[in-house]
């Protein structure tokens, strides 16, 4: 329906958008932020890992998967070695909308549909309803500013019956098949995306014209995202894209599409049909940037590829070196591979002529070794756009600007908080990363009382020890206790919340 009001307007309008169209291209380039739901660092045929030199590292990974559209972007531009997001869905999405890290957001936990995802000593007053308020999301800002704003895919920003349930609540001028929930019934369109087979609680909506036939759900949104781009540049107007996959998320479904690549690998069946999920992802990239180039638009948009949070490629123990191998952990832990994820920023097409492109230089084949994070995205597109962000909300981000172009940036202070006052496969933790030092505090509600009694450190030094093999908190007394201190203060100034003891008592940080 949309496509066809906008050709109306254009017909009546033309003209004028048009002009409005090329003035903005300038300073209003297009922007799209590609989500992989569940996408790990490794589980792709690029390397984000990089050797003792900083030069790209492969692992047996990488060999296993096909990501070919993701090695072209990844040669048009740059790549971090070191990305971080939450450890868990709905704390990153937030945190893409809002700039803001999930201590100070306050939606610490992936969202139930069905209601309060607490847990047993979780803090009462998290945020479980998700963030209402549209004057401040990305979307929203980037809505008051003259873009068009899409939604694609999968949100989980909310619960059902609160305005955040769904993507037009929260600055989304459209949305198509993004609601409360965090994966899909069905991947396949014959089951119509759970409506006809699958799990129908949980029903991919707005895709009926697909229902029946076989075309496979990465296909059906990437469909459905090139019809609204055409729609915006049909009506003259700079669009901002999240297209947010569903894949690669369970149920690890096999695309029929790529099942032959994998047939001979020796790896499970899960983990082939894991495999086909990530190749039709990639294959959503590509048909995008061929999308963008046919439309003459690729030099005016700007890509940022990421996931959501550690993978969960079905390959082996939650805590063991397997999802990610090398990295230890998986989604949900409070390891490297819990929280670490892949992150390309690329212009669709490079061109150094373009204006846009003058604004955010972007490196091109290059990888970033200084840490960036899912924070950071918020404040890279306002700056870039020109917008200032809202009064009175506080941004936890940084500019990427300076690590696009290829550079360290020198104000960047070195630091990740991850703060997860819940349970999941790791449960009740907050991980306190500054410069090579990673501090994890283990809250263990189940046996603290409120003055932390029974809580538990561990200390790496992801320099020396970066697949988190030897646990320092015994041998480095002086290092643990200055981080505690720092980390008490962090969690301090984003005003975070705490888990709970069994009285409902708060259980705060205790100092080594
Ligand atoms: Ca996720």
């Amino acid at each position: 329906m949309l496509p066809r009001i906008c050709s109306t307007l254009v017909a009546i309008l033309g003209p004028l958008f048009v002009m409005g169209g090329e003035a903005a291209a300038a300073d209003r380039p297009n922007v799209i932020i590609f989500l992989v739901d569940d996408m790990g660092p490794l589980d792709t045929s690029v390397p984000f890992m990089v050797d003792a030199a900083g030069q790209p590292e492969r692992y047996p990974l990488n060999d296993f998967y096909r990501t070919p559209a993701m090695e072209q972007l990844a040669a048009r531009g740059i790549r971090f070695s070191t990305f971080y997001a939450m450890s868990v869905c709905s704390p990153t999405r937030t945190s893409l909308l809002t700039g803001q890290n999930a201590a100070r957001h306050r939606v610490t936990q992936w969202i139930r549909s069905e209601g309060n995802n607490r847990g047993p000593f979780g803090p009462p007053d998290w945020r479980w309803e998700g963030v209402q308020d549209a004057a401040v999301t990305l979307p929203g800002v980037l809505r008051g500013a003259g873009y068009r704003t899409i939604f694609v895919g999968k949100a989980h920003f909310g619960p059902i019956g609160e305005p955040s349930e769904w993507p037009d609540n929260l600055g989304f001028d459209v949305n198509i098949g993004g609601c409360s929930w965090g994966q899909p019934g069905s991947y396949y369109g014959e089951d119509g995306y759970g409506a006809i087979r699958g799990n129908k609680r949980r029903t991919v909506p707005h895709l009926e014209k697909y229902h029946g036939t076989d075309t496979f759900l990465s296909e059906a949104l990437t469909l459905e995202a090139e019809a609204a781009i055409d729609a915006a540049v049909a009506a003259g107007e700079p669009f901002f894209l999240d297209l947010s996959h569903y894949a690669v998320h369970a149920p690890f479904q096999s695309d029929p599409r790529f099942a032959d690549h994998y047939a001979d690998s020796g790896r499970s069946q899960q983990a082939q049909a894991y495999a086909t999920l990530i190749e039709g992802m990639d294959r959503s990239l590509g048909e995008i940037l061929e999308h963008l180039e046919s439309l003459g638009i690729a030099d005016e948009t700007l890509i940022f590829f990421l996931g959501d949070n550690g993978s969960d490629a079905p390959l082996g123990p939650a805590h063991g070196h397997t999802s990610s191998f090398p990295l230890r952990g998986k989604k949900g832990t409070h390891y490297e591979g819990g929280m670490r994820v892949p992150f390309i920023a690329a212009w669709a097409e490079p061109n150094p002529d373009q204006p846009c492109q003058q604004r955010l230089p972007i490196a091109a084949g290059a990888i970033q070794q200084q840490p960036g994070t899912v924070m950071d995205i918020y404040p890279t597109i306002l700056n870039l756009a020109g917008i200032e962000p809202p009064a009175n909300h506080p941004i936890d981000g940084v500019d990427l600007a300076p690590q696009l172009a290829g550079r360290t940036n020198p104000r960047r202070r070195d630091r990740f908080l991850m703060h997860f006052p819940h349970d999941h496969r790791s449960s009740y933790f907050t991980v306190f990363r500054d410069g090579d030092w990673k501090l994890i505090y283990h809250y263990r509600p189940d046996r603290s009382d409120a003055d932390g009694e029974g809580a538990r450190y561990e200390l790496f030094n992801l320099g020396s020890d970066p697949f988190e093999k030897h646990d320092l908190a015994a041998e480095e007394p002086m290092e643990l206790r200055r981080l505690a201190g720092e980390m008490t203060a962090a969690l301090a100034a984003e005003q975070a919340l705490f888990p709970v003891d069994k009285a409902g008592g708060e259980i705060r940080p205790v100092l080594p």
